[in-house]
């Protein structure tokens, strides 16, 4: 007798959509020379920047991660990570 097994495929594709990866903005503060461009291009205020105090900052909480600032960015410190 022939006792072949035959596999049996569960039908249904595995996940039809990619994770996001849980990417956030940053700011290299080596490179940033706190121009306020990010500042600028942001629709949603999320980036606050201090000229004189020389400080980045970003309200997670406000940023939809559009990347629009970081095409803005002439010198590349924003990026996600
Ligand atoms: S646009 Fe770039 S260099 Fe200018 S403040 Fe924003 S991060 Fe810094
Ligand atoms: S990624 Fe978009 S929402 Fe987030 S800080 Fe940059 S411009 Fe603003």
């Amino acid at each position: 007798m022939d006792g072949r097994g035959h596999h049996h495929f569960h039908g249904g594709p595995h996940g039809g959509h990619h994770e996001k990866p849980n990417e956030e903005l940053v700011c290299n503060l080596e490179k940033c020379v706190f121009c306020g461009s990010c500042v600028e291009v942001c629709k949603k205020e999320a980036i606050k920047v201090d000229k004189i105090n020389k400080k980045w900052t970003l309200d997670k909480n406000l940023c939809v991660k559009c990347g629009h600032c970081i095409g803005h960015c002439k010198v590349d410190a924003l990026e996600f990570v």
